[in-house]
């Protein structure tokens, strides 16, 4: 007997900490059709811009993206909230600082992507219990009962994890704006039990420990919100003899995180995929998703930027919900190369680590970028005339590989000087 999606936090809770996951496909799909009817029955009814679409096949449904919900947004929300009403609250919050922006019982999240354009979410108190709920059943370290004392670095308060808060939990939001010693200063006071940053803070937050201007021993650290590099992961299992969790959400919600064996499992407990698979990627797709838990803001054939690689093995674990090998970042930061048919091949992120992993001299970091058909390549080591050339011919490699041509490469020393805060080390730069 399969119980219904949606279900309460409770139920959530023990799913995400004691539940082995759904076993088979068919177990998903049950689930999964169950979700969807009550979606049509209870949620999109309320909802004046999905109301006629309730009795629709979902291929009908319109695909959503960023711009189309903010267009619609005051007619897809179901308490009928108006976009210049949430928008004020956002910005008001966001400027000021201190204070959690709500509008009645229903908290108002402001995202701003890559792109620049903004995006607003709205979550009842419902939808961010079942948020905390999944979080800690999966990530509350043992003993269930003992007190934690919570880190939890990101760009802007939200009054989503302010949900977290309870008697058991010291929570400590650190503001990114903030000036980063300032920041490291407080987490050493704090001596968290639960780190929780994205996966770029959490490199430089093992560096600061490692070079002794930090004493912290967090028993659980958790990447969000962007893509976890190999080599930030790498440094944080170093300095703290644990690998990172990682967590897949975004303001659209939960959309994978990590099992007991550290593989990416998609959370098809509470979302359905739809892919939208991206030509001479391999399998590589941006997902539609569909949320069954989301009813303020309903989130339905949403098509994100991201660009996931499926993992076709089954994993260890036993959970039949898909595993990914890893995400890849958003699409626009992907690269490109022309291959022999005329047709674009995508080359992964992780294909050019491995090619600066395999030079013969050290690398301390690097940069990929590119800009107008020309790639730049730095390398921070003391020695580039070896590095320069034998990067040129791994890429050349890499590009034979994967039966594509690369485009014009200059390798330079060090890093590039004007870094923005999306420090990113393969960027593709559009005019
Ligand atoms: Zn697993």
């Amino acid at each position: 007997m399969i119980a219904q999606p949606g279900s309460s936090p409770l139920r959530a809770f023990l799913a995400a900490r004691y539940g082995r996951g759904f076993a088979t496909r068919n177990e998903i799909i049950a689930w999964q059709a169950a979700g969807l009817r009550k979606l049509r029955q209870k949620i999109m009814p309320r909802s004046p811009f999905y109301a006629a679409f309730a009795t629709a096949p979902m291929a009908d449904w319109p695909v959503m993206n960023k711009a189309l919900l903010m267009q619609h947004f005051t007619g897809i929300n179901t308490r009928g909230i108006h976009l210049d009403t949430a928008m004020e609250v956002a910005l008001r919050s966001e400027e000021s600082r201190d204070f959690a922006p709500m509008i009645g019982d229903v908290a108002v999240g402001l995202s701003t992507g890559t792109s620049g354009q903004r995006g607003l979410f709205l979550t009842n108190k419902r939808e961010r219990a079942l948020w905390a709920a999944v979080m800690c059943g999966r990530f509350w370290p043992s003993p269930l009962l003992s007190q934690q004392r919570i880190a939890f670095f990101l760009r802007a308060n939200n009054a989503l994890y302010e949900s977290l808060s309870n008697p058991l939990m010291q929570f400590h939001f650190y503001d990114l704006l903030n000036p980063f010693e300032g920041n490291l200063a407080a987490l050493d006071a704090q001596k968290p039990t639960v780190l929780i940053a994205p996966a770029q803070i959490l490199g430089q937050i093992a560096k600061a420990q490692e070079a002794g201007q930090l004493r912290i021993a967090p028993r659980r650290i958790i990447s969000v919100a962007e893509v976890l590099s190999p080599e930030d992961s790498a440094i944080i299992e170093t300095v703290f003899g644990q690998r990172p969790e990682q967590v897949y959400q975004c303001t659209e919600g939960v959309l994978a995180y990590t099992c007991r064996h550290g593989s990416l499992h998609l959370n098809e407990r509470y979302i359905h995929f739809d892919r939208d698979e991206i030509e001479g990627g391999n399998g590589a797709f941006c997902p539609v998703i569909t949320d069954f838990t989301r009813q303020t803001l309903p989130i339905l054939r949403y098509r994100l930027d991201d660009v996931l690689i499926p993992d076709p093995t089954p994993c260890p674990c036993g959970c039949a919900s898909q595993r990914l090998l890893r995400i890849e970042g958003r699409a626009d930061d992907m690269l490109w190369w022309p291959g022999a048919d005329g047709r674009p091949r995508l080359v992964p992120a992780d294909a050019i680590r491995q090619a600066v992993a395999t030079l013969p001299v050290p690398v301390r970091d690097y940069r990929v970028i590119e800009e107008a058909g020309q790639l730049t390549v730095w390398l921070d080591t003391t020695i580039p005339e070896i590095a320069g050339p034998a990067m040129q011919q791994a890429l050349h490699k890499v590009a034979a590989g994967l039966g594509c041509q690369p485009p014009a490469i200059t390798v330079k020393r060090g890093l590039p000087p004007d870094e923005g805060a999306k420090r990113r080390r393969v960027l593709v730069k559009r005019g």
